[in-house]
């Protein structure tokens, strides 16, 4: 008999069956691989597998996100981190990780803990009672996938994501761009004065810029990606610009309906139409995150902050997130998830992990570890304290669960355009300690009130 059941065993499924057990609580924790099945991208049967990568990326908690994040879950004991740190070989300030030792650690502390029993099987279907974490990752097996499906509507889960890059609005060269809705549309949810932050190009730096996109260093699908379609809808701007030079100005760079302020004449004195444009729109509730609409992209990190750094307005542009298109299975979380990434059809299932629209490892281990605290809260009959969202954790909930934009919801990694900015006037250089030393002292206020559990 069990008081939970876990269905997943990698980083969010193993992290949140960690804090429940510590809590006392019986766990049931279901893995497909060991009992006869695989993901098309795990190599191995050990729990808490890293798939790529071996890097928790930036351990800086005094400047970085992520390191914030790492801070945050040492201090609730995390098992990631603990097994991070047994596993850790040399990085810099980055904590990057022997992949077979710390999955192998996972492993012993999990099956070694007397509430926890691992169990390899694949789970087909939701559980109709009892409560339960669905942790099961971008690669969810496809019967349980359609089982979500039934349960969220067909719309409400994705196989492949399609991230446009995200720019922190206060890197954007505002005496460059300019604010509006093509045709001044507007609809109730529109700002006063628009919608959009558009960026002009006249004919010679687009046609430079579409060569870019044509010569830029691209990454190439893998094997088993190249069997999921993608839609038209996602399809990556240098596949549009393959298609011919001016696609992508009957596409999305259309400059139509958009009047240049800075290009003003007599006959157009509001300013005339850009013969390119790219266009940015707004990513999160907060307004500090703005995505170049239609700009997914299989280019390499590296080419895209080049040639998109060559945009009027973006020179010094600082991006929250990369362009990307990978198979993912995740959830329109801000529309079904209520705060506690519970269902909102079904609130005994809760989610974990990326397939609630968090990306990476460390945000995946995190959400899980949310997860499993939040339950373990539920049936200990108390009231969920929120973690506050000047908090590493906490801004990434927010997100995922609410504040982003959930008719365009991609997933997020952790990163400090989440978190609500400062009221006063903070220097750029100081910012990013301020946010860290907000979120440090609003963690630990946060911490006191939760109920102690011994480590
Ligand atoms: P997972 O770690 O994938 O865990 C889900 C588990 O559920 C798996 O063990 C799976 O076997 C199991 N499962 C699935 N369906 C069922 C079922 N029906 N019944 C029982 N068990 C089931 N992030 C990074 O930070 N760095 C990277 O380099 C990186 N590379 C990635 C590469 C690829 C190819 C992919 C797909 C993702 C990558 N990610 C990376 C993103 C993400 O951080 C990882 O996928 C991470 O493992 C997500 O954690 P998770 O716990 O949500 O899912």
């Amino acid at each position: 008999a069990h008081d939970i059941h876990i269905i997943g065993g990698g980083l969010a499924g193993s992290e949140a069956a960690w804090q429940l057990a510590r809590r006392g609580y019986k766990v049931r924790l279901s893995e497909m691989r060991g009992g006869g099945d695989m993901t098309p991208a795990h190599q191995t049967d050990g729990l808490a597998e890293l798939v790529c990568s071996n890097s928790f990326r930036s351990d800086d908690d005094e400047k970085n996100a992520v390191g914030l994040l790492h801070h945050e879950m040492r201090r609730l004991d995390s098992i990631v981190m603990q097994a991070g740190e047994v596993a850790r070989v040399p990085a810099g300030s980055a904590m990057a990780v022997d992949r077979d030792i710390f999955s192998a650690e996972v492993q012993r502390a999990l099956t070694e803990h007397p509430n926890i029993t691992v169990v390899r099987e694949r789970v087909d279907a939701l559980p109709d009672s009892g409560p339960t974490i669905v942790a099961t990752g971008p690669l969810t097996a496809q019967s349980l996938a359609e089982s979500i499906v039934t349960a969220t509507g067909s719309d409400r889960l994705a196989f492949f994501d399609a991230i446009a890059p995200i720019v922190h609005r206060d890197s954007i060269d505002m005496s460059k761009c300019w604010i509006q809705s093509r045709w001044n549309k507007r609809t109730e949810a529109s700002n006063e004065d628009g919608d959009y932050i558009n960026c002009p190009m006249t004919k010679e730096q687009y046609e430079a810029f579409h060569q870019g996109l044509i010569d830029g260093e691209k990454t190439e699908f893998r094997e088993w990606e190249k069997d999921t379609p993608y839609f038209e809808g996602c399809m990556p701007i240098e596949v549009m610009a393959a298609r011919g030079v001016e696609t992508l100005r009957y596409g999305p760079m259309k400059g139509v309906g958009l009047d240049n302020p800075y290009d003003t004449t007599e006959e157009h004195p509001q300013g005339r139409w850009p013969y390119a444009v790219v266009q940015l729109r707004q990513d999160n509730k907060l307004g500090t995150l703005w995505n170049m609409v239609g700009f997914q992209t299989k280019l390499k990190y590296g080419a895209q902050i080049e040639l998109f750094r060559t945009i009027p307005g973006l020179e010094n542009a600082e991006f929250a997130r990369l362009g990307g298109l990978h198979r993912n299975t995740f959830l329109n979380s801000p529309v079904v998830l209520d705060r506690q990434l519970r269902l909102n059809k079904a609130p005994h299932i809760r989610f974990a992990g990326q397939v609630t629209g968090c990306e990476g490892y460390v945000e995946s281990a995190a959400v899980g570890l949310m997860a499993g605290m939040m339950a373990a809260e539920e049936m200990a009959g108390r009231d969920w304290t929120p973690l506050p969202r000047e908090t590493a954790m906490g801004a990434l909930l927010s997100h995922i669960t609410g504040d982003a934009d959930a008719t365009h919801f991609q997933p997020m990694n952790v990163n400090f355009g989440l978190f609500p900015p400062f009221e006063e006037r903070v220097h750029k250089k100081a910012r990013k300690e301020a946010y860290t030393n907000r979120a440090k002292e609003s963690f630990g206020r946060w911490l006191e009130g939760m109920e102690r559990v011994p480590a």
